[in-house]
């Protein structure tokens, strides 16, 4: 499937808005293994519209198009369209009737609604109807011989939901009939390496596509070739072998709460720099409540030494971002809440705190487990929040692999 992008709009061009509608719909692609071939920005004009369908098509067959559906005069897209592939707008009666229906209401209420609201209810002839819950312009799906088009309304809280929930999977569903796909999950590696080990594994027949986030590698495998999809997916597993994630699993904290789960064991955690986001992580996955005992954020050296038990002296030689102040909070949060298994990480995420032999990104993750202790010195770059979310991936991961 090979999917291009035209976003309609002269406030777009003139900077007025920014295009958040294309950011949206990539991220969304991109989660799903589609990165597009190409996107555009257009005017609100006929001949603007029209050119860019024509260039679109020639490169791509599924068009996808925002803005323009609303009923005033600078919305055109659907008959730029209609014009385009030579069809005729004609009226969609289920879409026609509700219109009708809120016409009436505004009237009732005063508001004065010109007739060309109505104008919402024509589509070209063979299209289909795409539901708009948050407005009233439908969006329109219509399959040709050149390709296929997809009209969404410009306003991103009517594109988002109509994206995601209608456009998503008619995408989805029609790849799935050209192509055989398969998702993995990567831990611990990072993008540029997965592709590097991948490389020797593409061929002509077989194509992937990569998502990274923090800790972890979307690697999208698909072929036209079901057998050889299987064949090579057996390569991939065997290049990765532990650091793939179980294949019904979709996140680090999912892999490690079911493995937990399994084990019947109970993990708590002692945050620092983090401030509770690795509880929050381990509380996103439904069930957690059956491992989860809960977190002590000990942000403060106060904290540390009242609740943790971490001593002074440790505190006073070696300062709380430090191995054995990591290693203490391990003991402390182990005999506090009685888990298993437990988390503790200390760290400077920045922008201040950094001197020259404790920099910004410097984070001590710990795990206590069969009651020994493990403590890794991390540097991990990146802003605030990048340096928090590296150093909750890096924790679960280790953790993953310990459990494992
Ligand atoms: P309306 O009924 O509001 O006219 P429409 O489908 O005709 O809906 P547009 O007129 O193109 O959509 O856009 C409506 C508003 O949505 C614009 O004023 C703009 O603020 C916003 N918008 C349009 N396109 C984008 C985009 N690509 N990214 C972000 N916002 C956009």
């Amino acid at each position: 499937m090979n999917v291009a992008i035209i976003c309609t709009g002269d406030e777009l061009l003139k900077g007025a808005v920014t295009n958040t509608n294309l950011r949206f719909m990539g991220e969304q692609l991109l989660a799903n293994g589609i990165i597009p071939s190409f996107a555009m920005e257009v005017r609100d004009g006929m001949e603007a519209i029209r050119d860019a369908l024509d260039t679109a098509f020639s490169k791509a067959d599924t068009v996808i198009v925002s803005g323009g559906l609303g009923p005033t005069s600078d919305d055109i897209t659907k008959e730029a369209a209609a014009e385009f592939f030579q069809l005729p707008l004609v009226q969609d009666d289920k879409v026609h009737l509700s219109l009708m229906k809120l016409w009436h209401k505004y009237k009732e209420e005063g508001r004065d609604t010109p007739s060309r609201f109505l104008n919402q209810s024509m589509i070209p002839e063979g299209a289909e109807t795409l539901p708009n819950r948050c407005g009233t312009a439908p969006g329109i799906y219509l399959e040709t011989e050149r390709g296929n088009l997809l009209l969404l309304p410009g306003p991103p809280v009517e594109l988002e939901q109509m994206f995601s929930k209608q456009v998503m999977p008619i995408l989805l569903e029609k790849r799935s009939r050209e192509i055989h796909s398969v998702l993995l999950h990567v831990a611990g590696v990072p993008e540029s390496e997965v592709e590097e080990r991948m490389l020797p594994l593409i061929s002509p027949k077989l194509s992937a596509a990569y998502c990274a986030s923090p800790g972890l590698v979307k690697l999208f495998l698909s072929s036209p070739d079901m057998d050889f999809l299987r064949e090579r997916l057996q390569s991939v597993k065997k290049e990765f072998q532990k650091e793939l994630l179980n294949c019904r699993h979709t996140s680090l904290q999912e892999e490690v709460v079911r493995i937990l789960e399994r084990s019947g064991l109970t993990l708590a955690t002692a945050e620092s720099c983090t401030g509770g986001l690795i509880a929050e992580r381990i509380t996103d996955v439904p069930g957690s409540s059956n491992i989860f005992l809960g977190s002590v954020v000990s942000y403060s050296n106060e904290l540390k030494e009242r609740l943790l038990n971490v001593s002074p002296e440790t505190l006073e030689r070696y300062g709380a971002v430090s191995a054995e102040t990591c290693n203490e909070m391990l003991n402390g949060i182990s005999a506090a809440t009685g888990a298993d298994v437990v988390l503790a990480v200390t760290g400077i995420a920045g922008p201040g705190g950094g001197t020259v032999e404790k920099p910004v990104g410097l984070v001590y993750t710990g795990i206590r487990i069969n009651g020994e202790n493990f403590v890794t010195e991390n540097h991990f770059s990146g802003n605030r929040q990048q340096v928090r979310e590296r150093t909750c991936a890096a924790v679960l991961n280790e953790l993953r692999i310990r459990l494992g």
